[in-house]
């Protein structure tokens, strides 16, 4: 695989890709990510899907990574009557927190604290904003009295927004510590989390993690209003974003979603946060062979807007194509990443930071291969700062990262275009750039005659920050 792609493909797993010949198969059309959604599934069936990943690593000499997608305070209706109940506007209906069979004149929902959040006139939608409900009175302990303003079948189970509502529960449930506890254990790459309102959410999980001494990176879920008004402090403390299009889409009107996305990417990448694009890219490949042309306009524009992942969910886990979709999901990015436009987003470093010295060299590599025509970046590291950083200009040279500190290879995987390898000597700075440089050369990625920059820190024995960069030719 000579040429890939600098915008990465995540893909949710489930029935669809249990089996480990389909996996393979999508390994090699180009997935990045597996994500696992901890909303479904078993242990057992995680584990199993977890070593088949880890065997096909090894056997395609690969670093795909794996992200576990915690649940969060997902709100849900109970189980309906038949799995069939029709709401008809107009109508009053009562939402109870005591568990019951739902029906035309009662629903159950699992959100005990609703009586008391809730106010009067507020709304509250079922099935992903397709039946809406008006909040008329609540006895602030365990009925909501609601009117059916727009009505339709509803079937048990179904997800419930409130979008005006400042909901009490915590952002990790109970459910969410069991799955983070199992996550951890398989040591995970990244953790997500749903429903983030505030920093204090995405650092409560940081610090569970740092307590159990694992390394998992968290990715922040926006999908509610909250998090869109203090998106800025969320990106400071999170290591990656998910664009939520699925449930930001009803938590706030959906035309605003196109605009959210570009500001959403347009800020990760000027702190090299991973940011990925999700829900619906490629929906009707559900049941489709092919998609939609605006779904294919859809991934394009992730891939312009310069994301670092595009993401697929029922798509892979259950849908009937989950090779195919892949297969069509890097062939629109191939296309895209044709253009110079997506390139070249320099931003310079700041002056007063711990970080400048290998912010400066990470922001002039970058420069410097774009006005040399350079082939390739090629750098070490350790903690992987350096790939963050140049990947944050979008270089349109390779960005290769060599690390002996094999677990992050994953981690990177998640990230626009980085290519990683695992690499263990360190021997003066002179041979080892040589070194690397004959590495690339005999994997056929770059050429006698292509001019490359290597970025380094000196000594290298000290394994310090990166502080030095040189340019040269691969022969
Ligand atoms: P979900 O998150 O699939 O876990 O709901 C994505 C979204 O809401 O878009
Ligand atoms: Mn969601």
């Amino acid at each position: 695989m000579n040429h890939f792609n600098r915008t990465k493909i995540v893909a949710t797993m489930g029935p669809a890709t249990a089996d480990a010949r389909v996996l393979e198969e999508m390994f090699n059309e180009g997935l990045d990510i597996c994500r696992i959604n901890f909303s479904h599934g078993d242990y057992e069936a995680v584990k199993k899907n977890v070593s088949t990943i880890r065997e096909l690593n090894k056997k395609l000499n690969r670093h795909v990574g794996i992200l576990g997608d915690l649940q969060g305070p997902k709100l849900r209706i109970g189980l309906v009557k038949n799995n069939n109940v029709t709401l008809e506007p107009g109508k009053e209906i009562i939402i109870t927190t005591k568990e019951c069979e739902g029906d035309e004149n009662c629903l159950y929902i699992t959100y005990p604290q609703f009586p008391q959040d809730v106010k009067v006139g507020e709304t509250v939608l079922i099935d992903d904003g397709k039946l809406h409900l008006k909040v008329q009175e609540t006895n602030g302990k365990d009925e909501v009295r609601c009117t059916i303003t727009v009505g339709g079948i509803l079937s048990s189970k179904k997800g419930v927004n409130l979008p005006n509502t400042k909901i009490s529960l915590p952002c990790l449930t109970v459910k969410d510590i069991r799955d983070l506890e199992f996550a951890l254990e398989q040591d995970f790459d990244w953790i997500g989390l749903s429903f983030v309102r505030s920093v204090t959410d995405v650092v409560e999980l940081k610090d569970i993690i740092r307590q159990n001494g694992k390394r998992a990176k968290v990715i922040a879920k926006i999908e509610k209003p909250e998090a869109i008004r203090d998106i800025d402090n969320i990106i400071d403390v999170t290591d990656g974003i998910m664009v939520a299009r699925g449930d930001l889409g009803v938590e706030l009107p959906m035309e605003q979603v196109p605009l959210l996305q570009k500001m959403i990417v347009q800020k990760c990448i000027q702190v090299g946060k991973p940011v990925i694009i999700a829900t619906q890219m490629m929906e009707s490949m559900i049941t489709s062979y092919t998609p939609t042309r605006a779904e294919v306009n859809d991934v394009a524009n992730a891939v312009m807007d310069g994301a670092d992942a595009v993401m697929l969910s029922a798509e892979t886990s259950v849908g009937k194509y989950p090779v195919k979709v892949i297969e069509m999901m890097r062939r629109i990015i191939t296309q895209v990443e044709e253009v110079d436009s997506i390139y070249y987003r320099e931003h310079a470093p700041n002056l007063k930071t711990i970080t400048y010295i290998t912010d400066s060299i990470c922001f002039n590599a970058c420069n410097l291969a774009h006005q040399a025509g350079v082939q390739a970046i090629i750098s070490m590291t350790n903690s992987g700062y350096t790939a963050f950083k140049l990947a944050s200009h979008r270089p349109k040279a390779h960005i290769f990262i060599f690390t002996d500190n094999e677990a992050l290879l994953s981690t990177l995987s998640l990230v626009w275009g980085i290519r990683g390898f695992y690499y263990n000597k360190y021997e003066s700075t002179d041979d080892t750039i040589t070194d690397l440089k004959n590495y690339i050369r005999t994997l056929g990625l770059v050429k006698d005659d292509d001019l490359v920059i290597n970025i380094a820190s000196m000594p290298m024995k000290d394994k310090g920050r990166t502080n030095m960069m040189k340019l040269s030719y691969v022969g």
